[in-house]
């Protein structure tokens, strides 16, 4: 779950780490409101889910009130990378000396956490890794030691950041961390951590991504920072079914059981696709263990929803619910969303194996739905079910 700054920089507060006193504002009134109690000098801030706020026109420095008004008047409703931006976050002014770059992140290819660190910030780190190497340094952090006092400072030293700076760096660099353990999340980014020309550093960014995973134990924070708009409303139907779905941007619906299977099912229709007018997997979804005519009805129900789905593949691999069960639960399935008012009228392709699989097959075979196909391997289902979806297209 990605936070908007406002509420990374909330944390950051809570955890400690230097961060300008602000508010948010969701109309021009209420930013002058803010304004007038931060004082004349504030910065103005699109609130959004993306990076590059400040080139794309979103950050904006004000003198007055009056000109906070007018940034916040423009500010409002813009658009950013595709997103509106519905409120504002008004702070007071820093003078910036020199602009740093820090982040801690879980480094899943080299399952670890890691420490990304530059003197040259302000600028995608991307970009910085790219022209100046040498200036990024990269540390791995041991889950079981943490972030320590030495090793905040080893990154200071490593990083080569300014020795008078040291003992300030050293404290918000372990408190990001206390901040990163604590709150359970999967990022912290500070772009830019400045020095003000007094010698203060200061956190004028946050970036904050929490792990979902651990939700459970961070009920407080799951609700506080529950997104709906953000959220697509098919996941959204999805989860209050209890189905694990992901919607991507394909033709193709596909239902599985098992993420592993789903996974090489997303696989074996991209390439298929690309024999049949680039068509591509509509979505993850897998259905768990159990396959019965309700968990089948929902899971369709979902993926039908899809406008861009096309044609629907169901790949079930019988274990303890055999092939019969999951057989009957299609047909189940279809007649429970034609009895709902639904309107099925796109093509699918049923592979099962597994458990029983003779049976189930013959269910589908006997019930000879009008639009369903049992296809016997997973290669040739995957063809069937991309052919059928390039021929609706
Ligand atoms: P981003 O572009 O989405 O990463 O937004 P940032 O919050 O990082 O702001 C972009 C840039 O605006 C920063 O790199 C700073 O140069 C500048 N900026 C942000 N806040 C302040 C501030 O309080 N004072 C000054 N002088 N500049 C700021
Ligand atoms: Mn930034």
């Amino acid at each position: 779950m990605d936070l908007y700054e406002y509420q990374g920089r909330a944390l950051f507060a809570r955890h400690g780490v230097p961060v300008l006193d602000g508010g948010v504002a969701t109309t021009p009134q209420e930013a002058v409101e803010l304004a007038e109690r931060l004082g004349d000098r504030v910065v103005v801030k699109a609130q959004v889910k993306v990076g590059g706020r400040g080139k794309a026109g979103g950050v904006k420095l004000a003198d007055n009130v009056d000109e906070a008004k007018t940034h916040a008047t423009n500010i409002l409703g813009m658009d950013i990378k595709g997103h509106t931006v519905e409120k504002v976050m008004l702070t007071v002014t820093a003078d910036i000396d020199t602009e740093y770059y820090f982040s801690y992140l879980l480094d899943r290819a080299n399952r670890t956490f890691l420490c990304i660190a530059s003197t040259a910030g302000g600028m995608e780190i991307e970009e910085v890794a790219h022209t100046a190497p040498e200036k990024v340094v990269k540390l791995p952090i041991d889950a079981g030691v943490g972030v320590t006092p030495e090793i905040a400072g080893e990154i200071a030293d490593k990083g080569g950041f300014p020795a008078d700076l040291r003992d300030q760096l050293v404290d918000v660099f372990v408190k990001l961390w206390d901040a990163f353990v604590a709150e359970d999340a999967t990022l912290v980014e500070v772009n830019p951590l400045v020095r003000t020309p007094e010698g203060k550093v200061l956190a004028l960014d946050a970036k904050v991504t929490l792990d979902e995973n651990a939700s459970f134990r961070q009920a407080e924070n799951a609700d506080a920072f529950a997104d709906a708009s953000a959220v697509d409303p098919l996941e959204q139907q999805a989860k209050e079914a209890g189905l694990n779905y992901v919607k991507l941007d394909g033709e193709v619906g596909i239902i599985g059981n098992g993420a592993g299977l789903v996974m090489s099912t997303l696989d074996v229709v991209a390439y298929a696709g690309e024999k049949h007018g680039g068509v591509k997997p509509a979505n993850f979804l897998d259905i768990g263990g159990g396959a019965s005519a309700a968990v089948m009805a929902n899971s369709l129900e979902v993926v039908l929803s899809d406008p861009q789905v096309k044609s629907v593949f169901v790949n079930v691999f019988g274990g303890i619910t055999a092939c019969d069960e999951v057989a009957n639960g299609i047909i189940g399935a279809l007649q429970t969303l034609h009895e709902r008012g639904e309107d099925v009228n796109k093509p699918l392709v049923a592979r099962i194996d597994g458990n029983n699989a003779e049976v189930g097959r013959k269910i589908l075979a006997d019930a000879n739905h009008p639009l369903i196909t049992v296809v016997e391997t997973m290669d040739a289902a995957a063809d069937k079910v991309a052919e059928l979806a390039n021929k609706e297209a």
